[in-house]
């Protein structure tokens, strides 16, 4: 834990956020009053200077609209607007990027992470943790279906991978400046962020909490989503699925020569050769499906190797309110800090540092 650090930009001498608050945005429109409110009242009772950084993730409804309004009027608050839909990983990225805070906090802005539960991460991070995520031990208002998938999803790649990714953690967490540093660090563009911090290792613990259903609006992440991430969780954090690919792939041409043996064999003793129409065909297609499934597999990495060698950016930044010094944000190797935060807030890391 460090103390606010006293920092001098050009003339203007300021003191840094202890803490910023990280809000992805997308097409929240309903919410928002609500949670600005809520936001409002949580900076009130936290105990140093806090930012909240409003990440528009492409909504085409009117929250940027309201956000901008409200930024505008409101010195600690920032809003980034992302040029496009880039998807909720990548806007909370873009909202860690930006964050000058000595503890950066992310949370969803459908109030499903309640903020009266910052207060506990702060109250753990003092006691010496680096990351603080929090635990839901009730998911009120979910589908059966979303509460076994997910379920499902998280023992299967407790299972796959070595990494402690832990369970029934979402993206609601406190990091220090030491594990952001390090996030900041990683320009991988298969985020799966919660997989990221548990990689990192430090000292991590958890607070448990019971999440609310959401009360306004709609989920952003339909089960296409989900399982989209589910898939690229499992690829940027494990290799089993192409060990299982090799395994498979040798076991079922040991059984294919055996077959083609047992063929041999009874072409040569002339033992039931017209009467294996349906098998030949079984065996096929069987043989088909299975190696259509793992040049799947193999693609599903190609597809990781060919997104990471492009080298793009992460995301692209329309406009920024609420910040001194408007920057472009490049990402990958070259991801820069966004920001330059206006009056009252200096950053605690050099402006434009590249990363
Ligand atoms: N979100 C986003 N980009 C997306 C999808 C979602 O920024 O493409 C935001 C959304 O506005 C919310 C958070 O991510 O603040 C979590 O989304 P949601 O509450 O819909 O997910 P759920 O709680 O249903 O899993
Ligand atoms: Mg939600």
């Amino acid at each position: 834990m460090r103390a606010s650090v006293i920092q001098s930009i050009g003339t203007r001498v300021s003191v840094s956020p202890r803490y910023s608050l990280v809000l992805p945005i997308y097409n929240e429109e309903q919410v928002l009053p609500r949670l600005v409110e809520r936001i409002r009242s949580l900076i009130c009772r936290l105990d140093g200077e806090a930012e909240a950084i409003f990440v528009d993730d492409g909504s085409h409804d009117g929250s940027v609209h309201y956000l901008r309004r409200v930024v505008t009027a409101e010195p600690r608050f920032r809003l980034i607007e992302l040029s496009r839909n880039f998807g909720h990983q990548i806007a909370i990225t873009a909202g860690m990027d930006a964050a000058a805070g000595d503890a950066v906090i992310v949370m969803d802005a459908d109030l499903q992470d309640p903020p009266e539960v910052v207060l506990e991460l702060v109250a753990k991070w003092k006691e010496g943790f680096e990351i603080v995520y929090a635990r839901r031990v009730k998911r009120e208002g979910e589908s059966w279906f979303k509460r076994f998938s997910a379920n499902l999803f998280y023992r299967l790649l407790e299972k796959m991978t070595p990494i402690n990714i832990p369970r029934d953690v979402g993206d609601f967490r406190l990091v220090g400046r030491q594990a952001l540093d390090v996030f900041k660090h990683m320009p991988e563009h298969d985020r799966f962020v919660r997989g990221m911090f548990g990689w990192m290792g430090f000292r991590q613990a958890a607070v448990p909490f019971e999440r609310p259903p959401r009360t306004i609006g709609q989920t952003k992440y339909p089960f296409w989503k989900m399982l989209h991430l589910a898939v690229h969780a499992i690829v940027s954090f494990s290799e089993k699925p192409l060990h299982f690919a090799l395994w498979a792939g040798l076991a079922i041409s040991g059984l294919a020569l055996a077959l083609g043996a047992y063929a041999v064999f009874a072409w040569i003793f002339e033992r039931g050769v017209i009467a294996g129409w349906t098998s030949t065909v079984v065996i096929v297609s069987l043989l088909c499906g299975i190696n259509l499934f793992m040049t799947g597999v193999v693609g599903l990495y190609v597809g990781s190797i060919h997104a990471e060698v492009k080298r793009r950016p992460l995301y692209v930044v329309d406009r920024l309110t609420g910040f001194d010094e408007a920057v472009g944000a490049v990402a990958g190797e070259n991801r820069r800090s966004l920001r330059k935060p206006r009056s009252g807030v200096a950053p605690s890391v050099p402006t434009l540092r590249q990363l």
